[in-house]
């Protein structure tokens, strides 16, 4: 039927003689549909009345300015809100309705834009950035999507970072691939936690990561965004010594 959905699973090639098997993923199709409508649905109902408590806080905190309790009460709002945001960006580049439009993107520029929005944070953990990336280096990706994966790449190499600390972004060609690096020297990684850190939801530390903002589905984000343009991601990580994200991201698609 019309809405039917197929995936051509084998192509066997026999001298002048393809067969091809094809399967009827229409059912796995129309839940992922129902699974990105729900997760839509409830986002949208959450935002609704967290925007109104939100006001109604803000109003508070400006009548009693010393009143700790508001402020905290704002803070975990905020990172309610951020985490409905997440849920709502991972469902979607999980659920494949997501389509790339690929652009050139000189990469130093761009990394500097996404710096300035992280600026604050930079700055409140004393955590230097260094932009390594070279001047002339373009390459070609969804901007929005690469503005994901750095975004919530920096945002980790500062929240497990320490003061005094660094992030250093490199970017160059592998053959048919782009490689962007982002290094930190933070806590790092023990070598256990490795193979699950782009699960949802999967921290090291729960505790630390909340109270550092985070949602726990940072790196999950970045997988996806990535995979979505046909490419991988490698981690390297030293316990005390830091770690190093580095995504590689084929320019001939
Ligand atoms: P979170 O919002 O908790 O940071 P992520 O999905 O971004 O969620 O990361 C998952 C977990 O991986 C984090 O909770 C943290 O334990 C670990 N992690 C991610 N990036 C780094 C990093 N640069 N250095 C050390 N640990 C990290």
């Amino acid at each position: 039927h019309e809405d039917a959905k197929y995936l051509i699973k084998k192509k066997i090639m026999e001298g002048d003689k393809r067969l091809f098997l094809v399967s009827d993923v229409s059912s796995l199709w129309q839940y992922e549909k129902l699974k990105r409508d729900l997760v839509e649905n409830v986002a949208h109902e959450l935002k609704t009345p967290l925007s109104a408590v939100t006001l109604l806080l803000e109003r508070a905190a400006k009548e009693c300015p010393s009143s700790f309790a508001i402020h905290r009460a704002l803070h975990r709002l905020q990172q309610m809100e951020k985490l409905i945001d997440d849920m709502l960006i991972l469902a979607r580049l999980e659920s494949g309705v997501e389509r790339l439009h690929l652009t050139e993107i000189h990469l130093r520029e761009f990394l500097q834009d996404v710096y300035y929005q992280l600026r604050e944070e930079f700055e409140k953990a004393k955590v230097n950035f260094e932009n390594l990336v070279d001047e002339s280096f373009v390459l070609v990706a969804d901007e929005n999507k690469l503005y994901l994966i750095l975004r919530n790449l920096l945002e980790n190499a500062v929240r497990y970072n320490r003061e005094g600390g660094s992030v250093r972004v490199r970017g160059w060609k592998e053959g048919q691939m782009a490689v962007v690096e982002v290094s930190d020297t933070g806590i790092g990684i023990p070598k256990e936690h490795i193979p699950f850190i782009f699960d949802r939801f999967y921290r090291v530390d729960k505790g630390r990561s909340r109270d550092r903002g985070g949602t726990g589905l940072g790196l999950s984000i970045v997988r996806n965004a990535v995979r979505l343009h046909g490419g991988s991601i490698e981690l390297q990580s030293e316990v005390g010594k830091g770690s190093t994200f580095r995504i590689y991201i084929p320019q001939s698609i």
